[in-house]
């Protein structure tokens, strides 16, 4: 026994993870928190009662191991994206952060490399890095935008592994057109990831690039139900791609990674998507509202596809992020310095955050 306590730094961890910080944004216990893009509706009473019967269902055979191959949730999750996506082009994970990581084991890892276009969303480079794949940045346009000759510029100097593409992209809210996808397919050398977290918070008329997956095998098209299906806390994330891509993944999932508790409380979500997604329309709704809002007030404000809004811009952020939580109400520092998103929450939460805004500037 000894009382010295022990530190990182004592561990033979490896070289490349020392002097890291885990990510996370704060968890703070505050009135209102709109920094995390969560879908601030909770599940009705008739759907918590329908997820506690789901969960009852399969309660017995919880000393059994879950379906390995999530085949039933898959198949749902197919019928839901439409597009002509079978289950044989769906895979299912625990968020989509698991299913990105899976996609780095696979085609990514030492000697490989993968690129994205910051600002985008941190945890790319993150998964990126930690799976021991380099990450090289290209950055998005001055408006955020990525123009398809740059885009395709960039691959073809680095001819990366593993190409990332958000849309609508976290945090700044923007869209790509499906010509800029396209012609990243064209010149891509490994596999193109488009990024659709908050695919259903679109604004009318931006297509999606499951539309593009007959003849792309070599395209991955993730999505989540952390966001518009209201179901952080459940944990499921998923993907359409070719039938071989799954084949792929097949080989560096752990068994049994997805409970089946998971299973059950996605399928019964599933089943409500209706209710579930009736809240999409009010958010988007919301979301205009407050864009328009904000520059009213003077503000810059990028346009948004998802259920944030990034605006700006401020010489001290720190200040005004800090005087707005004083005030009870949790957003995001994060992006390109001067900027700030907040995520789109209820009536209520959106009419604070206004007088938190207006009181801190
Ligand atoms: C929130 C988010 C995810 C998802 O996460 P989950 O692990 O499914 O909760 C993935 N990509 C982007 C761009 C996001 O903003």
């Amino acid at each position: 026994m000894t009382d010295e306590t022990t530190s990182l730094s004592d561990l033979p961890l490896r070289d490349d993870l020392r002097g890291r910080e885990p990510y996370g944004a704060p968890q703070l216990d505050v009135p209102v928190r709109l920094n995390t893009n969560e879908n601030p509706y909770p599940p009705s009473p008739r759907l918590v009662a329908a997820l506690g019967r789901a969960v009852a269902d399969i309660a017995g055979d919880l000393n059994r191991y879950p379906d390995r191959d999530a085949v039933e949730l898959r198949k749902d999750l197919a019928d839901y994206l439409g597009h002509g996506v079978t289950a044989a082009q769906v895979w299912a994970a625990n968020g989509s952060n698991e299913i990105i990581q899976q996609i780095l084991q696979a085609f990514g890892g030492p000697g490989r490399t993968a690129i994205g276009f910051e600002p985008s969303y941190s945890m790319h480079p993150i998964i990126t890095e930690v799976s021991g794949t380099r990450w090289i940045d290209a950055h998005r346009d001055a408006d955020f935008g990525l123009e398809a000759g740059r885009a395709v510029a960039a691959i073809e100097e680095h001819r990366p592994d593993i190409v990332f593409l958000t849309s609508p992209n976290n945090p700044t809210g923007t869209s790509l057109p499906l010509e800029a996808i396209e012609a990243v397919l064209k010149v891509a050398p490994g596999m193109v990831v488009v990024d659709e977290a908050y695919a259903e918070f679109r604004r009318e008329g931006t297509p999606s690039a499951l539309s593009l997956l007959p003849g792309n095998p070599r395209l991955i098209v993730t999505r989540t139900m952390s966001k518009a299906f209201a179901m952080a806390g459940t944990r499921v994330g998923y993907l359409a791609a070719d039938p071989a891509v799954i084949d792929a993944l097949l080989l560096v999932r752990l068994p049994y990674h997805l409970s089946a508790v998971t299973q059950a409380v996605a399928r019964t979500a599933l089943a409500h998507q209706d209710e579930l997604l009736s809240a999409v329309e009010t958010l988007r709704a919301e979301r205009d509202a407050l864009v328009g809002w904000l520059r009213g007030e003077g503000h810059t404000v990028a346009d948004s596809d998802a259920n944030f809004v990034l605006f700006g811009r401020f010489a001290d952020r720190r200040r005004v992020w800090q005087g707005i939580l004083d005030r009870g109400v949790l957003i995001r520092e994060v992006g390109p310095p001067e900027w700030l998103r907040v995520s789109v929450g209820t009536p209520d939460e959106m009419a604070a955050f206004r007088a938190a805004l207006e009181a801190s500037k």
